[in-house]
């Protein structure tokens, strides 16, 4: 339903007691109380405005598929969708990708495969919006975005003016920003910029992708369709499983730490870090508490991958938080390991 009121200020894309569960990856039903899509800067601004004069709380939602609603949304739920999507030549090579926070993530991967250009292509399959890529730094197949990133232009919400971030100020980190940390709420993406390469520069050290190395005439595109058939293996589709990813993060660990576990547990999953911490499977601390395929009052934990849980009873997000924190528990008593949750959980 649109509303629209031109005497009270209402944004023209206002709707009210808008379904959330079509629009997020988990699927849980929760109702937001306002809903905009806005499709430019001053329809933002105008929403923002509104939720201003009406005190209501905001949080924006791209694609939906990192973000858990345990319950009702209170507020205005603003989702971008800026869509332009550019590309400008740079020095030796190099280009430099434009587009809008709402673009796909897949299109801008797409985008950049069918133009034989390096950077994104270890990157495809990941669902979401470009203008979320950054929140956490999304990575997969041994490429993290700020390998490729430029900078962004975002909406400084407490200032109401818009600011651009270098990489730097980024402070990206494993599936970390300050987008997730100290400015988190403040800023809400508006564009982003990536460098790519159309000089080769395959990524290839991740398991299932090392034969690709003796190929003659390797493209981004034969790495993508590698990278999707191995996530296809692996990772259940939304469309047809409810699930957010990886509903964890993987833990690092102190090198101590990891040494006593491998003392008990022979068999533990581990990559020591550059900065001498050891980073844990998530996945594997799971299975070995008994989750991996536990199903439960219509969700549970994947049969194939134990670190993404699974709504196919459609189940509200209370209970899938229910059963992620059941998890948290079992874990942290067997292996004296925290596990932190890695969609944002809302309100
Ligand atoms: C099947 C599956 C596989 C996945 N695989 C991976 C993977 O391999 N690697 C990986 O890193 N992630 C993965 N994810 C997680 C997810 O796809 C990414 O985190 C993605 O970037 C989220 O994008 P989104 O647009 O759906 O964000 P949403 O879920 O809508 O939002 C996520 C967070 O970002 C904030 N946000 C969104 N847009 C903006 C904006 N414009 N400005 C400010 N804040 C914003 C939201 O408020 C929220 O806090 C996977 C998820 C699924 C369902």
């Amino acid at each position: 339903m649109i509303e629209r009121n031109p005497e009270k200020n209402w944004p023209a894309c206002l709707e009210h007691n808008k379904p959330l569960g079509p629009l997020i990856s988990m699927a849980t039903p929760a109702t937001a109380r306002a809903f905009c899509r806005v499709e430019s800067l001053a329809d933002l601004q105008a929403a923002l405005a509104w939720a201003n004069a009406e005190s209501l709380p905001y949080m924006v939602l791209g694609g939906g598929s990192n973000l858990l609603f345990v319950d009702d949304y209170p507020g205005l739920v603003i989702q971008p969708g800026f869509s332009q999507l550019a590309l400008a030549p740079g020095a030796e090579g190099q280009y430099q990708l434009v587009g809008g926070a709402g673009v796909p993530w897949q299109q801008v991967v797409d985008f950049a495969v069918a133009r034989n250009l390096w950077g994104l292509e270890n990157l495809t399959r990941i669902p979401g919006s470009l203008g979320a890529a950054p929140i956490q730094n999304i990575g997969a197949y041994g490429v993290e975005l700020d390998q490729v990133f430029d900078s962004l232009t975002a909406l400084d919400v407490q200032r109401g003016e818009v600011v651009a971030f270098s990489r730097e100020q980024c402070g990206f980190g494993y599936r970390q920003s300050v987008f997730k940390g100290d400015g988190k709420g403040r800023y809400i993406v508006l564009e982003v910029r990536l460098n790519l390469s159309a000089e080769p520069r395959p990524v290839l050290s991740y398991q299932g992708l090392e034969d690709l190395a003796g190929e003659s005439a390797l493209t981004p595109a034969k790495v993508a369709a590698q990278v999707a058939a191995l996530r296809g293996q692996k990772l259940p589709d939304p469309a047809a499983l409810p699930n957010s990813g990886s509903f964890f993060h993987n833990p690092l660990v102190s090198h101590a730490q990891a040494d006593r576990l491998r003392a008990r547990y022979p068999a533990l999953v581990s990559y020591p870090q550059p900065d001498g911490r050891v980073k844990l499977a998530a996945g594997w601390l799971i299975e070995q508490a008994g989750f991996k395929g536990f199903a439960e009052q219509g969700v549970g934990v994947h049969r194939a991958q134990a670190l993404v849980l699974v709504n196919p009873g459609r189940e509200s997000g209370a209970r899938v938080l229910a059963l992620a924190v059941r998890i948290q528990h079992k874990v942290r008593e067997l292996f004296d390991v925290e596990l932190v949750i890695e969609p944002g959980v809302y309100p």
